[in-house]
């Protein structure tokens, strides 16, 4: 923000007025891989004081795949505190706020981390306020790319809406509440797309989906597993626009957006348009400092990046998947508590002179839409094999494996 590069600018009387904060360790992100490598921290020991994190959301850290699913829906949608970290893991340990406080672990909220230096080991966030640290995991995960970045004409309409943080997802609730049972155009059709087209459908929104690929879930669904989900979403009344993008946005008087104008020449009319069109890793802080990779912070199998003492987990780390014999970038949830756990692992261990394994993951993601969901294990790769039960295409309950 403004306020936050004066600050930087002044940075020196500001240090004055806030006395610097020193931890053992910090972590900077407040998402799913921090409130998992505070839950790791705890189990392998932690002395209250010696950790932190800082996250730039208001609240404590939460499993964020419900903001695409159930924080949607019309009737017992999901709201913070039930689905805190570690909920559907280990029910029993959900870290509420209090959680924190009882293991002596500082959460500082709604703060910022504008700079980052990492040979000087400080931090310094958004009121000016300095954080030094002998570790710091760096768990700042993704932003969503936005069409206002690619200059998309009217992109900055009122009802156009991104998903990342809870933030924006009670933006969009308040805006289909705005416009009920109005017109949804959702762009993309990766994982947001699909996922909150469902959602917006359950709403009884007239639903349209827009994306570039001659299918959705491209790099993912074989074309038998997208000829499937696109039949299922089209019963459900959802209007498909393949193999095509969004040129531009037209408003209404009040700056409310009206039309989607697409490549093809078609016109959508839309109450409410979401955005899901990729995420891109929130490195800036670290540029210069650190070693990169296919646009994220690299690490070893440890999770250690090429700075000692600092370590990257979660959708910002390009990693070694050692079965597969390359480094990769994950942007799902199993592998963002996996790594936590496994760089909390590897900090404990090398301050008992000890050491662990290399990380050895085996890629899992996992995603569902109306009463449907799947799961997917491995590499996409090889020549897929259907095995269908054989009434799913006249069955309610559809099931079917590819190998
Ligand atoms: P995040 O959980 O994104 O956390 C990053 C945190 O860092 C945020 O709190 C952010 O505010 C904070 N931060 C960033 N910069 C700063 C800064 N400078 N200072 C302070 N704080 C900062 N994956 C699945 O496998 N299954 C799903 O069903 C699924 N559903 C999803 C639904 C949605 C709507 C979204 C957006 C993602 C979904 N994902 C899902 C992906 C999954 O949520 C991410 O891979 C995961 O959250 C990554 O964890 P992380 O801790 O690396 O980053
Ligand atoms: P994805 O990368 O999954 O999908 C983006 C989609 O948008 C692709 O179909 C892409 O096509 C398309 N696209 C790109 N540019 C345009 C454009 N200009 N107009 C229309 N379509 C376009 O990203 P999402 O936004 O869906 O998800 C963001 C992040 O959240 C990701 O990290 C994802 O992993 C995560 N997430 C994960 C979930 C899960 O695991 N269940 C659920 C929700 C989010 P192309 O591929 O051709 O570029």
């Amino acid at each position: 923000t403004k306020e936050a590069q004066e600050l930087l600018q002044t940075g020196r009387s500001h240090r004055l007025k806030f006395e610097e904060k020193h931890f053992k360790y910090i972590i900077v992100g407040g998402g799913i891989a921090a409130g998992h490598a505070a839950r790791e921290f705890t189990r392998k020991g932690l002395q209250p004081g010696e950790l932190a994190i800082i996250s730039k959301e208001g609240v404590a850290p939460y499993e964020r795949p419900v903001l695409s699913k159930s924080y949607l829906f019309p009737n017992g949608a999901a709201r913070l505190p039930s689905f805190h970290v570690c909920v559907g893991d280990d029910e029993k340990e959900r870290q509420l706020p209090q959680w924190y406080v009882n293991k002596g672990i500082e959460l500082f909220l709604g703060t910022e981390v504008v700079k980052a230096d990492l040979a000087s080991r400080t931090l310094t966030v958004a009121n000016g306020r300095i954080f030094m640290y002998r570790i710091l995991i760096i768990a700042t995960g993704s932003e969503a790319i936005k069409l206002t970045d690619f200059g998309v004409q009217g992109a900055h309409a009122k009802n156009i809406f991104h998903l990342r943080e809870i933030s924006d997802a009670d933006e969009l609730v308040k805006g289909m509440k705005r416009k009920k049972k109005g017109k949804a155009v959702v762009i993309g059709g990766g994982y947001i797309g699909l996922e909150v087209a469902s959602a917006m459908r359950i709403n009884d929104f007239e639903v349209s989906m827009v994306y570039p690929e001659p299918w959705f879930m491209h790099g993912l669904f074989t074309p038998a597993i997208a000829s499937f989900y696109e039949k299922y979403f089209s019963d459900k009344g959802i209007k498909l626009f393949k193999g095509t993008v969004v040129v531009g946005f037209e408003t209404a008087s009040n700056e409310e957006v009206k039309i989607v104008k697409l490549k093809n020449g078609q016109v959508l009319l839309a109450d409410v348009v979401v955005v899901g069109i990729g995420g891109r890793p929130l490195t800036t802080l670290f540029k210069g400092q650190v070693q990169e990779e296919q646009g994220g912070i690299k690490t070893n199998g440890l999770f250690r990046t090429s700075v000692p003492d600092v370590y990257a987990v979660g959708d910002v780390a390009t990693f070694p998947v050692k079965r597969y014999g390359d480094l990769r970038r994950v942007e799902h949830v199993d592998h963002a508590r996996k790594s936590a756990g496994h760089a909390v692992g590897a900090i404990k261990a090398s301050e008992d002179g000890k050491s662990i394994g290399e990380y050895d993951y085996l890629p899992s993601f996992n995603s569902s839409y109306f009463d449907l969901s799947w799961c997917f294990y491995g590499d996409n790769v090889g020549e897929p094999m259907m095995f269908w039960d054989k009434s799913t295409p006249s069955t309610t309950k559809p099931k079917f494996v590819t190998y």
